[in-house]
């Protein structure tokens, strides 16, 4: 479970969040979605304990994460949208490298950590260093770090973006499991159909503030338009000024 409480960051006089709160439940897969800049990826650097808010409290378990951060880091999984990693290991390196960071070895960590790479196609890279891994291998072993091991709560930012459909079906499947046996997962995305399709609820950010929040039946609610799609309710509620601005570029 996350609980967020008031959560803001201010860069200067700049606010990049605003007062956020909200709560993802165990067992719930919820999407964030926002136009550029909107917050996603500070709220979720705050989420993750590597940016330290202005304001507001953040929970991850019932652990107050400002007041015992590596207890609550200990229950987390965090996948950045642009990943730090060591070219100089090798991918099963690599992996046990970061369960080490957690406390963790051994063949539990060994055989969890084979079965991610066997998800997710690494199984012949498995022994190559990072630093030869294409873009999409990367990406998944990264994810898989994330993985393996076993936090409660996963934060991943955009988490499809470059992988092939493969992959990007495995890591749908691992969500749903994931979260099925009762863990948490809280992700940002661009891809509407994949907020859509995948996420038990949604909330949509705004200049640094959460403009909705719900099941997709509960945001068509709101809007009082019942056959509406996610994309249309996204483009509603963050300003639908597309179709103007095209037409003005397209116009000279
Ligand atoms: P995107 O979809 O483009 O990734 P986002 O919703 O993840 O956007 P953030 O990266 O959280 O947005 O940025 C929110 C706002 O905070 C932006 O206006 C950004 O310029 C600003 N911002 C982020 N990091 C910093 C920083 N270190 N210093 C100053 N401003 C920052």
């Amino acid at each position: 479970m996350i609980e967020i409480v008031q959560l803001t960051k201010r860069y200067g006089t700049f606010t990049a969040v605003n007062g956020i709160d909200l709560v993802v439940p165990r067992g719930e897969l919820f999407g964030f979605l926002g136009p550029n800049g909107a917050g996603k990826t500070t709220t979720m650097r705050m989420v993750a304990g590597i940016l330290r808010p202005t304001a507001g409290s953040i929970r991850i378990a019932g652990i107050d994460i400002a007041l015992e951060p590596v207890a609550a880091k200990a229950r987390l999984g965090f996948i950045p949208d642009r990943p730090f990693i060591y070219e100089k290991l090798t991918g099963i390196e690599f992996l046990r490298f970061v369960a080490g960071l957690y406390g963790q070895e051994g063949s539990a960590i060994e055989r969890r950590a084979d079965e991610l790479m066997e998800a997710f196609d690494l199984t012949e890279w498995r022994d190559e260093l990072v630093e030869s891994y294409s873009h999409g291998m990367r990406q998944k072993i990264i994810i898989s770090s994330a993985f393996v091991h076993r936090p409660e709560v996963i934060v991943v930012d955009e988490p499809m973006v470059g992988l092939d459909p493969k992959a990007a079906k495995t890591l749908k499947d691992l969500f749903r499991e994931y979260t099925r046996r009762g863990h948490t997962i809280m992700m940002s995305t661009h891809t509407l159909e994949v907020a859509q399709t995948m996420c038990d609820r949604i909330g949509i950010i705004q200049k640094g503030q959460i403009r909705a929040c719900g099941t997709m039946d509960e945001l068509r609610a709101n809007a009082e338009r019942g056959d509406e799609g996610l994309e249309e309710i996204f483009l509603r509620l963050t300003g639908d000024n597309v179709g103007r601005e095209l037409a003005g570029v397209l116009d000279g």
